[in-house]
């Protein structure tokens, strides 16, 4: 039979990460799972500089998650790759199954977070990895010199817009509307930057090409009016990137923990509706979605499930 941990945390994000770290300090037998490399969505993200006390230049979300996830290692947080297929979240013991094999716990923190919600737009899927991302961060240096253009007018889009300029000839943002949901702060940054342009009340609506992207239709939303964003012949490729907002990835506890718009519901000490089994980060329901309300859900959900474990 499996060994059963105290605590088995889900997602490898800055929430899970700092389940570890507060797990791990307290001395649980703490296992982290996560599918792919740490970070989650800030492993998307070029650089991170509103969480506090980190100032360090061009600090990226790569490296500010690899020290999390240094931090919780070395408080004993073992730590496995594996998709998780299934989940039992009733009953004293917690069964969670994958590829690798089948994990039990006496306590579950989902820190599963958000993916990338799609553009919506036709042939997206198609161009995928062939024009079309969602991470600058992964992709930026494939468009060097090349025209971008960046869907979405939130803090993602802004931000990342910012920082394909490093590679892009131009880069276009292309928002719905005609003001920024971005911070101020990012605002005035991509309006000083005399390679970002905008496209207001527009939403893509298809994108097309031969083996790689090459156009964008665009409709305004205002006018009905469409036009064909098309790369310079000498360029024959451009770039889309899609900040649209994200989408939680909670499918594995649907019909098992209370969801709201998709989102877990939880209160205020991250525990869900079943007993033992905590939610940090964003996969669960809240007003502001960052690293640092993660990383303190994350702390918050770690304690509480030692008080759990102590009956308290
Ligand atoms: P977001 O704030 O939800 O913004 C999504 C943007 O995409 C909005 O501008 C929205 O337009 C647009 N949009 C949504 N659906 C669309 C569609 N179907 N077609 C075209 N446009 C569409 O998402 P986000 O920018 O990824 O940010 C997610 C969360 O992470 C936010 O809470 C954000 O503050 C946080 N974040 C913070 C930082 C930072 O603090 N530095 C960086 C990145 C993200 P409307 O404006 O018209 O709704």
């Amino acid at each position: 039979m499996s060994e059963i941990y105290d605590a088995v945390i889900l997602g490898g994000g800055p929430a899970g990460l700092a389940a570890g770290l507060y797990a791990g300090r307290s001395r649980l037998k703490t296992l982290l799972i996560e599918r792919g490399a740490e970070g989650g969505q800030i492993a998307l993200s070029a650089e991170i500089e509103n969480y506090p006390g980190q100032m360090l230049e061009g600090e990226s979300g790569v490296s500010l998650s690899a020290r999390m996830a240094e931090q919780c290692a070395r408080f004993g947080v073992e730590r496995r790759t594996d998709s998780i297929e299934t989940v039992e979240l009733e009953g004293e013991v917690k069964r969670l199954t994958g590829g690798g094999g089948e994990y039990l716990a006496r306590c579950l923190i989902l820190a599963t977070g958000a993916s990338p919600r799609p553009i919506g737009c036709e042939n997206e899927k198609e161009f995928t990895g062939r024009g079309v991302s969602y991470c600058a961060t992964c992709d930026g240096a494939f468009f060097r010199g090349l025209d971008v253009y960046v869907a979405g007018g939130g803090d993602s889009a802004v931000e990342e817009a910012i920082f394909l300029t490093r590679f892009a000839r131009q880069v276009t943002v292309i928002h719905r509307r005609d003001t920024l949901r971005a911070a101020r702060s990012i605002q005035e940054k991509a309006f000083a930057e005399p390679n970002i342009h905008f496209l207001w009340d527009s939403v893509v609506e298809r994108v097309d090409g031969g083996d790689v992207l090459d156009a964008i239709t665009v409709r305004n939303v205002k006018t009905g009016e469409r036009t064909v964003l098309r790369a310079p012949e000498e360029d024959g490729m451009l770039g889309l990137f899609g900040f649209v907002g994200y989408l939680p990835n909670t499918e594995l506890f649907q019909g098992q923990l209370p969801l709201e718009k998709g989102y877990i519901r939880t209160d205020e000490d991250m525990r869900t509706a079943i007993p033992g089994v905590f939610a940090a980060g964003d996969v669960r329901v809240k007003s502001l979605r960052q690293v640092i309300t993660a990383a303190a859900d994350g702390a918050i959900a770690a304690v509480q499930a030692e008080r759990f474990l102590l009956g308290l």
